[in-house]
């Protein structure tokens, strides 16, 4: 079985490719058939990069709401399969099954709660949850009712989260008593209670239990989901008109990191969205309907968006939602999840990958993995040694490995093998999907023709799912996407090409990091450590890490005059940097300098702080621009 829409051999592949840039609305309109609509488009795309005029409308006029396509269209045929497996994070309590009525069912239910809560069309809802049911049900009861969602991953800090939902102006917020996360529990609600104290534009918080953590309920604004639903059930309001949306209207809101210190919130438009992120995932897994899928990222971040929740339920598969981390109880626990639930298709990130390779194959080994018939990755470059491991170990060779490339900002992956169809290669992430223009340009914004070469990728045609707005400043989204090559959407990676027209992604060409997986700024990571009150300056670079990819590498010129403890100043800035952004963001190496390598003018000269991190003493480029050369020796002394 399989789809309108799927991809099924490399002939078909190089044909609709070709269609997809010489006839782009066409072939996308083709795609498009294939979901319900309450209305069709008028237009299917009107769009211009140029900076003075950027706009992008697909589907311009159409009206549609995406929860019919993830929801009721299973319904008469396969209202009894199972849309969401849930494993808990302790082996010993009950896994949850939700077929896909039951799932309907609750998600009316919940946006029914939401609405007599107050919740409305276009309202942002902040949700900070841990990975249960219930976070795919509140996703999906937003979507139902109209309302954005604005998801925070469970690992930042109150001041992360205040931040947001400052920035995407919410005014109700939902959560859980707490998460499990292997054997420690995250006290949800308790870091919602103090984001919120900043936060007086909150009305209302809506909690789920889930560890039985005690929490204090402030009367009047925090409410118990269980609660609500029992009180939606009594009126019999079980269920909910999926609102009229326009193509165009916002999905959701998710914060990623940029080069400045504030987090963008990037804005996904409901069709395109939908569109491009089932096509993207029925093509890259080369989706069967009646595979069972397991993505073990965080839903938190865009990958679990897409390809935990939408992408899956637009298929109408089964999705698994895993509450723990790979490593908890043991390094097996992804593969009895495999063998259990005869997993079809896994996606996760090189660092998953690393960390369990380094365990050894005796965990594997135990289990049943027969059941896989791909296995994808992404995140970053899966790097020769996983990808084998990856290939041999757990895919006994067979199952063909996907490493795609995507972002928060595209939402679904863009460069990509499609399992089985086209040539996955070791550290590359290949081809370009069909309606995915790359290009390579150099420093100055043009465009490199030869077709072996290295540059900055652009996209140079907008896709369905391409971000629309960073939320509430659309300026900023035209400064970080649409300024610096002009005329092409710049994704702030470095790429190279071969002769077969593989794309090999060779990190941020921006001050971004990418460590597990995950993007973060320095200079959002230099404003955390610069809060602690003995610091006076510092710069964050990254290095290779084994496991995490990038890690991060602080330097950190510390008050003159005391005489300090540096292991205890290492753990109270990796605290102050835990406080302000989250744990998943503390520096691993924090080295005290007495300055930082200047130019004349004052900039940090980042380049050589990265050589010096990476251990490439060798040649650190033209020095003459700097202030004090003297201080790459002390630098270089005092490296950890
Ligand atoms: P995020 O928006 O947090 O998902 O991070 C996106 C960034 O992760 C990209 O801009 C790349 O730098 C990196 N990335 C994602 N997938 C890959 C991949 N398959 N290969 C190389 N880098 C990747």
């Amino acid at each position: 079985m399989f789809y309108a829409y799927q991809i099924k051999s490399l002939e078909a592949y190089r044909e609709l490719y070709k269609k997809s840039v010489t006839h782009p609305e066409n072939f996308w309109s083709d795609v498009a058939t294939h979901f319900q609509w309450h209305r069709k488009w008028d237009k299917v795309l009107d769009w211009s990069f140029a900076e003075d005029d950027l706009h992008i409308e697909w589907f311009k006029g159409a009206k549609l709401n995406i929860t019919e396509n993830c929801l009721d269209r299973h319904l008469p045929v396969n209202g009894n399969k199972n849309a969401i497996v849930w494993v808990p994070n302790n082996p010993d309590d009950r896994c949850r099954i939700l077929t896909y009525n039951v799932l309907f069912k609750k998600v009316c239910q919940f946006a029914n709660v939401l609405k007599n809560n107050g919740v409305k069309k276009g309202d942002s809802v902040c949700v900070y949850m841990g990975m249960i049911p219930e976070l795919a049900i509140a996703m999906l009861a937003c979507a139902r009712i109209g309302a954005v969602h604005s998801v925070v991953f469970g690992g930042f800090s109150a001041k992360s989260i205040a931040e947001r939902i400052h920035d995407c102006q919410a005014r109700h917020v939902i959560t859980c008593d707490g998460s499990y996360h292997g054997a420690k529990i995250v006290p949800l609600k308790d870091i919602i209670d103090d984001a919120v104290i900043t936060c007086p534009e909150v009305e209302r918080v809506i909690v789920r239990t889930r560890t039985h953590t005690p929490v204090s309920m402030i009367k009047g604004r925090d409410v118990w989901w269980e609660d609500e639903i029992a009180e939606v059930e009594s009126l019999g309001m079980e269920n909910c008109a999926a609102e009229d949306m326009d193509a165009e209207d916002p999905l959701f809101t998710l914060y990623t990191s940029g080069s400045t210190g504030k987090p963008k919130g990037v804005v996904h438009a409901t069709a395109g969205y939908m569109v491009y992120t089932a096509y993207a995932f029925v093509n890259v897994l080369q989706f069967d309907p009646r595979d069972v899928h397991f993505a073990t990222a965080d839903i938190g971040w865009i990958t679990g968006h897409s390809f935990v929740v939408y992408g899956p339920l637009l298929a109408g598969g089964t999705t698994i939602i895993y509450e723990g981390i790979p490593v908890y109880p043991d390094a097996s626990s992804l593969w009895k999840i495999v063998e259990r639930f005869h997993v079809n298709s896994l996606y996760t990130a090189p660092t998953v990958v690393r960390s369990l390779m380094s365990y050894g194959d005796e965990p594997v080994d135990k289990h049943d993995t027969s059941s896989l018939k791909v296995l994808g990755s992404a995140g970053e470059p899966l790097n020769d040694e996983a990808w084998h491991w990856y290939h041999q170990k757990i895919g006994k060779g067979k199952a063909p490995v996907v490493d795609s490339w995507w972002q928060t900002e595209t939402a679904a992956p863009m460069i990509s093998s499609l399992a089985g169809v086209t040539p996955g290669v070791p550290g590359w992430a290949t081809l370009p999907l069909p309606g995915v223009q790359p290009v390579l340009v150099d420093s100055e914004g043009k465009e490199i023709n030869e077709q072996v070469a290295s540059g900055n990728l652009c996209i140079r045609f907008p896709w369905p799912s391409i971000i629309r707005t960073t939320f509430g400043d659309h300026e900023r989204f035209k400064q970080a996407y649409f300024t610096t090559f002009p005329g092409y959407y710049f994704t702030g990676d470095g790429a190279s090409r071969d002769e077969a027209g593989n794309y090999k992604l060779t990190g941020r060409v921006d001050d971004v990091l990418n460590v597990s997986g995950h993007r973060i700024g320095t200079a959002e990571l230099e404003n955390a450590i610069n809060m602690h009150n003995g610091v006076v300056e510092s710069a964050v670079v990254g290095y290779p890490h084994a496991l995490k990819g990038q890690g991060i590498y602080a330097y950190v010129i510390f008050k003159s005059g005391h005489q300090i403890d540096e292991k205890e100043v290492r753990q109270n800035i990796a605290a102050t940097v835990s406080r302000i952004i989250g744990a998943i963001a503390k520096p691993e190496k924090i080295q005290f300098v007495p300055a930082l390598p200047k130019t004349r003018s004052g900039k940090i000269v980042r380049r050589i702080l990265r050589k010096i991190a990476e251990n490439d003493l060798e040649n650190f480029g033209d020095i003459s621009t700097l202030q004090d050369t003297e201080i790459i020796d002390t630098i270089v002394q005092g490296r950890l």
